[in-house]
């Protein structure tokens, strides 16, 4: 099960082929076992510049590796481990993951580039996440610098209080922060500033759009505007081919993600872009 179907494809487990984790308390059970059992693996997606291909940073996203039903994502489970409080240890298993990883590559002579890693409103609510953090990058030995937090636009609304007060201590440990999914939430782009966001990732049904409609190129184009003019950088999520890229580049978006630079992929899959550095050298030159 999960095996790779050719290059940086994997087989995911389909719930329409099976009803197995159709009940919660069925899949709950699964959940705790494998938190038990370490059935969780982190891939990598690059982020790379957009004018020149170069790998700038990863985000690390969950996978959950069953023995028999194969590798089942993310969507599949984190909005009931999320409901049923498990994403508290599930998240610090992938906070930990992270740094070792991080850690690995710096023992085997890699220069890394940092990792983002998702992390759900609920593990803010708890209040733990900042500790979590501070103790895993000195427990791998990785400076903070090499760590990125993504949140949510929709998991910032309505200005909680711990919320707020968490992001900010983890920028005070140098860690930078992301806005994840931009676009699908309701914030405004003063109230992310107010909140120190560091970087914009627009939701990928926005660089869908580019190319097929004047609209969708006007909208890109004054995010990334405002945004740099309140300070943050732009990540562009979901870039799928070369004419999205083009537009990018033209829109002076700064970094791109998607299945078109490269798909996420195992630890082991990085080791060699880590040396390559440039992803897309092909494209330019075309
Ligand atoms: P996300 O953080 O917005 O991550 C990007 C998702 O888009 C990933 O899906 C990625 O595989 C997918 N993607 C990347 N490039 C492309 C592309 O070109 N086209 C298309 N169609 N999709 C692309 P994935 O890995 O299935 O993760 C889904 C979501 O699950 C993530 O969305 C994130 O919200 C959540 N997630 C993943 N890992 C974690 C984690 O460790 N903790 C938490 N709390 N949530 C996580
Ligand atoms: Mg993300
Ligand atoms: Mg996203
Ligand atoms: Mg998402």
């Amino acid at each position: 099960a999960g095996k790779a179907e050719g290059k940086g494809q994997y087989r995911f487990f389909d719930p329409a082929q099976s009803n197995i984790l159709k009940t919660r308390t069925q899949l709950r059970q699964r959940l705790l076992e494998a938190i038990d059992k370490r059935q969780f693996v982190l891939h990598y997606q690059p982020r790379v510049d957009t004018r020149t291909g170069e790998l700038l940073s990863m985000e690390a996203l969950l996978r959950w590796e069953h023995p028999q039903l194969g590798m089942i994502r993310p969507d599949e489970f984190i909005p009931l481990a999320e409901s049923s409080g498990l994403i508290v240890p599930i998240g610090a298993i992938v906070i930990d993951q992270a740094c070792a990883q991080l850690a690995a590559w710096r023992a085997h002579g890699a220069v890394p580039v940092p990792v983002s890693i998702n992390v759900s409103p609920k593990q803010f609510l708890r209040g733990s996440v900042q500790r979590e953090l501070e103790d895993a990058l000195a427990r791998h030995a990785v400076p903070a610098g090499l760590l990125e937090v993504e949140i949510t636009e929709s998991a910032m609304m309505g200005d909680q209080a711990e919320i707020l007060a968490e992001l900010a201590a983890i920028r005070a440990l140098g860690v930078k922060l992301h806005v994840d999914d931009f676009g699908t939430g309701y914030s405004s782009l003063s109230q992310l500033q107010r909140m120190k966001m560091d970087v914009l990732k627009v939701d990928r049904s926005f660089t869908a759009e580019l190319g097929r409609s004047r609209e969708g190129t006007v909208f890109f184009q004054a995010i990334v505007s405002m945004a740099h003019a309140l300070g943050m950088e732009v990540v562009a999520e979901g870039v799928e081919n070369e004419e999205q890229l083009q537009i990018l580049r033209a829109l002076k978006c700064n970094e791109v993600q998607g299945y078109f630079v490269a798909r996420p992929l195992p630890a082991a899959g990085i080791a060699p872009l880590l040396e390559q550095r440039y992803l897309f050298k092909e494209a330019l030159a075309a």
